[in-house]
């Protein structure tokens, strides 16, 4: 199977900071995305490739060009990488977001499963999103698409879960076994 993986934000707007390393979402996740392609060596049934979002006058021509890119390379499913952020420190935990399609809530069901046994963070859910914020990114593309925020990038427990390279390792590892669970 073709996995997409779309950084979140671009590199001029690069979303929430965590406080700890000083790291920003496109930064931690364009990093991430290294990982996972790293990691796919493991998962010989299983291509990604990485897309990056780029400023395109407006927010929708953005989403709709990456997504439009990760359709024409032939994505099976699409996963975009942020990580959370709250004015609260006390805000913690996992979720994915999905389209709600079969295939994209058994992607996001997986993806969840798998991030919790990764990180061991408080549960938060799969979250169907038809509207608001990251709901583009999910109805753009024709492939299953899900969006993961696998801890909050303000909250102390999220950053200590999130700061070794063996941690990070094991949630692109995460994603992977998700795709096999899901696809394979
Ligand atoms: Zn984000």
């Amino acid at each position: 199977m073709k996995l997409a993986i779309v950084v979140g934000h671009n590199a001029r707007a690069q979303g929430a900071v965590r406080p700890d390393t000083g790291e920003t979402e496109f930064r931690w996740n364009s990093h991430l995305a290294q990982l996972i392609e790293e990691e796919a060596r493991l998962f010989p049934r299983i291509t990604v490739e990485t897309f990056f979002r780029t400023p395109a006058g407006t927010y929708r021509a953005e989403i709709e060009r990456v997504y439009r890119a990760t359709d024409d390379w032939g994505a099976d499913a699409t996963c975009e990488l942020h990580f959370n952020s709250h004015t609260s420190r006390a805000a913690t935990g996992t979720e994915v977001l999905s389209s709600g399609s079969e295939a994209s809530l058994r992607f996001s069901i997986a993806l969840q499963d798998r991030m919790l046994a990764a990180l061991k963070l408080k549960d938060r859910g799969v979250k169907v999103r038809r509207s608001g914020r990251g709901s583009e990114s999910l109805i753009s593309g024709r492939a299953p698409a899900v969006l993961i925020e696998p801890f909050f990038g303000s909250s102390p427990k999220g950053q200590q879960a999130t700061d070794e390279a063996h941690e990070k390792r094991a949630l692109a590892r995460a994603a992977l076994l998700a795709a096999q669970d899901a696809f394979l």
